[in-house]
């Protein structure tokens, strides 16, 4: 999508700190970091949140997971992470691509504010 912020990341436009990709998904520090350790995981393709995900994406969100799972374990963080999936405005989703935050490196807390 033109106007798609991670669109733009994806397509090579906008710069960004990537640390993995594969033929699915990338993954980049996020610019605002809420933890040590904070990168987001996006699919290359378009799907602005969880609510348009499609049964054609199934294997292409199993991906983004296990591009998550591969991050943490190259950040070090075998102690644990958080994969988190905000979805709708209301959730805190502020760009409208889906992403999957991978937060470690400092204690989490539960629930999530
Ligand atoms: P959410 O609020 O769940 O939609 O998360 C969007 C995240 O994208 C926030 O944590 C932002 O800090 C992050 N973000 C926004 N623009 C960029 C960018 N250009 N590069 C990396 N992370 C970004």
């Amino acid at each position: 999508m033109l106007d798609c912020l991670f669109c733009r990341i994806v397509n090579g436009e906008l710069r960004a700190a990537v640390v993995a990709e594969d033929e699915w998904a990338m993954a980049f520090r996020d610019i605002n970091p809420q933890a040590p350790t904070h990168i987001l995981v996006i699919p290359k393709k378009h799907i602005g949140s969880l609510d348009e995900a499609a049964e054609e994406d199934t294997a292409r969100l199993g991906r983004l997971l296990l591009l998550a799972k591969r991050v943490a374990r190259d950040e070090g963080l075998a102690s644990g992470y958080r994969v988190v999936l905000n979805n709708g405005a209301a959730a805190g989703q502020s760009v409208f691509h889906i992403h999957a935050h991978v937060l470690g490196g400092r204690r989490l807390g539960w629930p999530p504010g």
